[in-house]
């Protein structure tokens, strides 16, 4: 049996994973078709990090032919070569790549580069499985872990060394050898027998979320305790019991406030209204009212100065306007993705967002957040800016409060849940009917890697449904807004 590096991580986080990508490979996750794919990733960490090791020649991949990998790294070994990019090695039952691997006098040093900002366990677990494989043919001297350092602020050209963060992890490879071989056997045991009876746990999505996990959960129905909110992890001892669905818990058994309100109205699917505190809550909003949200996107490398690895960088807000008199004046900002759109979007949203009045926003401590760190950033106008944070509201708070709250939140108070509830089949605001941004997350890749896009139309096209979703999300709340007054 050889396996590869990736699968036998795979099979320490859970045996039958491994038992069903062999034998029941079909049943692994869709891909969800709504993530837009036209789109290629830009320099990755692994490319960067070959700079912290310059010279160094690289195995190319190709999965037509590991036989001529495996070959050309003994080549490039005995050839004297110093730095081996991608060194590719199959010994005692595992194959692996290297990403890095230095000469060091007459031993050899691992690097594997991690996009993560530190190091985890299922690290040095992937470093010890490589040490354990090359060592039958290198003498290894350390083995190291690079990762991202998020204290790194971009000054001008990008610096790799302060981009990166170099770990010696050796001591823990080293403890773990000895288990390694014993780990192998079961697994070997594993894949030649029936498809082992493992439960659904915490291991479905530690330290990955299982690629099995549509099969393997498939008998758990919505809502289960699994959607009990604040549950603290009580929702596996219930599960230990034989409980699954929510009627089944028992009156005795006590999660916390949150959990029992979800619980109680779920029992009598009543929806729970407090007039009081929801006017009270609708009296501090002054007109005009500013219905305002932000979208963020993150680069794992800073582009931008002033900018560090995995940094929310707010490019694209929208805005209604609600004025006294009922009029709905609708503003947006979409930044350039070729250019850092931090200041252009500071300016332009001091200029559009009226004098006085409330800025409302769903869930304020994000768009509070990114408004200060823009103040740091924009620093002439920071003043400006942070007056701001002193005149939100949030229109999440009577939902967050359960000062309202329906039995189809299942314990949730996002816009996304909160939304199609009270509006059920509306077209207008429905986030399935925007076109290839229907989330955060969408616009947040979306944008991260448009700069690359070269397809002018394409381009366009995605500019104009980051547009739609955004302005979707400040509409909805204007809705939510004079729905919360239809319950007084
Ligand atoms: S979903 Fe959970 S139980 Fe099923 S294979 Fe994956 S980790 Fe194992």
């Amino acid at each position: 049996m050889t396996l590869s590096k990736s699968k036998y991580i795979q099979a320490l986080q859970c045996h039958k994973a491994l038992w069903l990508n062999k034998h029941r490979p079909e049943l692994k996750g869709e891909y969800d078709g709504n993530r837009l794919d036209v789109i290629k990733s830009g320099n990755t960490i692994g490319e960067l990090a070959k700079d912290l090791f310059p010279g160094g020649e690289e195995i190319e991949f190709n999965r037509d032919d590991f036989k001529g990998m495996l070959s050309k790294t003994k080549d490039l070994v005995a050839e004297g070569k110093d730095v081996i990019y991608e060194a590719t090695f199959s010994e005692k039952g595992i194959f692996a790549m290297a990403d890095i691997l230095v000469r060091n006098e007459d031993k050899w040093d691992i690097y594997e580069v991690k996009g993560s900002t530190s190091v985890k366990d299922v690290h040095v677990d992937d470093a010890a499985v490589q040490w354990y494989a090359l060592s039958k043919v290198l003498e290894l001297n350390n083995a190291y872990i690079v990762h991202v350092n998020n204290e790194y602020v971009r000054k001008g050209d990008l610096d790799v060394h302060a981009l990166f963060t170099i770990e010696n992890i050796t001591e823990d490879v080293l403890a773990k050898q000895e288990e390694i071989p014993k780990q192998l056997k079961e697994m070997e045991t594993v894949l030649d027998g029936k498809m082992p009876e493992i439960k659904i746990g915490k291991h479905c999505s530690n330290p990955y979320e299982c690629d099995f996990s549509d099969f393997c959960w498939k008998d758990v129905p919505y809502p289960s305790v699994f959607n009990i909110s604040y549950a603290m992890g009580k929702q596996w001892s219930l599960y230990e019991q034989g409980i699954v669905k929510i009627e089944d818990i028992p009156d005795d058994f006590y999660f916390g406030p949150n959990a029992s309100l979800q619980i109680k109205h779920h029992h009598s699917q009543e929806i729970k209204i407090d007039k009081s505190e929801i006017k009270e809550f609708l009296d501090t909003i002054e007109y005009p009212i500013n219905f305002f949200d932000f979208e963020t996107f993150q680069n794992v490398v800073p582009r931008f100065d002033g900018q560090r690895p995995y940094a929310q960088m707010p490019f694209q807000y929208s805005l209604h306007i609600l004025h006294e008199d009922g009029r709905l004046e609708h503003k947006e900002f979409l930044g350039d993705e070729n250019c850092d759109p931090r200041r252009p979007l500071a300016q332009q949203m001091l200029k559009d967002l009226t004098p006085r009045g409330s800025i409302a926003a769903f869930s304020q401590g994000f768009e509070k957040g990114q408004i200060r760190r823009l103040a740091e950033f924009v620093d002439d106008i920071s003043e400006e800016l942070l007056d701001l944070t002193e005149r939100f509201v949030d229109i999440a708070h009577p939902f967050q409060q359960k000062n309202y709250y329906h039995p189809g939140f299942n314990g949730r108070y996002s816009i996304k849940v909160v939304l199609p509830t009270l509006f059920p089949n509306d077209d207008e605001l429905d986030y399935k009917k925007l076109g290839s941004v229907q989330n955060g997350g969408d616009a947040m890749d979306t944008f991260a890697n448009l700069y690359l896009l070269k397809d002018v139309c394409k381009r366009d096209q995605i500019r104009k449904d980051l547009l739609a979703y955004c302005r979707l999300d400040t509409l909805a709340m204007v809705r939510i807004w004079e729905k919360l007054h239809t319950f007084l």
